[in-house]
């Protein structure tokens, strides 16, 4: 296989990149047909809070079954970005997530947890992006303000200024905003101040050293009291042990995600995790009660 290399001429691939050609290649195309041919579902991971460990919100993970097999997110998601398929599979997504939304809401009323959405620096580029969004949104009938979405903080900053204002239009129309992955990118905290962030996501990276590495154990107390100085609600991902939970807990952190309390899981399973969680939060009250 060839490659152009510049202005010299031609260069022959090695195996690992011939690899990588070939899958990102089978991957552009499958993608292209994800939809339609409906190999794409949603997985939620449960989002807690440090009272009784609540499920409060949820993310939306996507997941893609090709007929060859599973393909995990870290690989299609940049390719999908790349070959420009994320932006009907981003809305693809976010009906899905609106869906849930309004599917929760009906079950539960006030007690639903909130829906957290992914939403990928290239959809933020995209000019149809509100109108579709906003069409979306009327059709299935959801409460923008019990979503929220998410983008990485590498995606805000690489073009701050014009993601500025198509975040301010999208928390305009209700929908909460999240910075994904935060303490992964080099924002400074005036940048920061200039969006309208309501929820700081700490990357899972800081989390998993917390107990052993004295940097990250000090950069996650940092962001936490950044965070909760500018008002914001702090959600720690990746929270996989015990010890990581109770420094987290003791540095101050409101929210929580990882295997520790729960894996993705499929939306029967969500609805099922939260009835059994809503029918002991009421047995426990019908205890305190008799107890009076
Ligand atoms: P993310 O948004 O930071 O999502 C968190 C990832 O961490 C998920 O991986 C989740 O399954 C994983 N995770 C959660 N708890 C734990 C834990 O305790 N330990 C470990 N080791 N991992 C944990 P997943 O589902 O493979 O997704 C990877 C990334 O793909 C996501 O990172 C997100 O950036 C992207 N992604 C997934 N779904 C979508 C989507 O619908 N749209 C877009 N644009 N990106 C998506
Ligand atoms: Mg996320
Ligand atoms: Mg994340
Ligand atoms: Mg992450």
């Amino acid at each position: 296989a060839l490659k152009q290399k510049g202005r010299d001429g031609w260069q022959f691939f090695n195996d690992y990149q011939h690899h990588q050609a070939l899958q990102r290649l089978n991957v552009t195309l499958g993608l292209r047909l994800a939809i339609e041919r409906e190999e794409l579902e949603a997985r939620f991971q449960p989002i807690v809070s440090s009272d009784r460990s609540r499920i409060v919100g949820a993310e939306l993970l996507l997941r893609w079954f090709p007929p060859q097999g599973e393909v995990s997110p870290g690989i299609f998601i940049p390719i999908a970005e790349m070959s420009g398929a994320i932006l009907p599979i981003g809305l693809w997504v976010f009906r899905e997530g609106c869906r849930a939304e309004v599917e929760w809401r009906r079950r539960w009323g006030a007690h639903a947890p909130y829906v957290s959405i992914n939403l990928s620096a290239r959809q933020l580029t995209d000019e149809s992006l509100l109108d579709e969004m906003r069409r979306v949104l009327m059709e299935t009938a959801a409460d923008p303000t019990r979503i929220t979405l998410e983008v990485t903080e590498t995606a805000l900053m690489a073009d701050i200024d014009a993601n500025i204002r198509m975040l301010r239009r999208l928390t305009d129309m209700g929908l909460r905003l999240a910075v994904d992955d935060f303490g992964t990118g080099y924002s400074s905290l005036a940048q920061l101040t200039r969006l309208p962030v309501d929820i700081l996501k700490i990357d899972r990276a800081f989390v998993d050293g917390i107990e052993t590495h004295h940097e990250s154990r000090t950069v996650v107390r940092a962001v936490i009291s950044l965070g909760r100085s500018l008002g914001l609600q702090l959600v720690a991902e990746g929270v996989e042990t015990q010890g990581q939970h109770l420094e987290l807990m003791s540095g101050g952190c409101d929210l929580f995600q990882g295997y520790l309390f729960h894996a993705p899981m499929k939306p029967k399973e969500l609805i099922l995790a939260v009835n059994e969680q809503l029918r002991q939060l009421t047995e426990r009250e019908q205890d305190q009660n008799e107890e009076c």
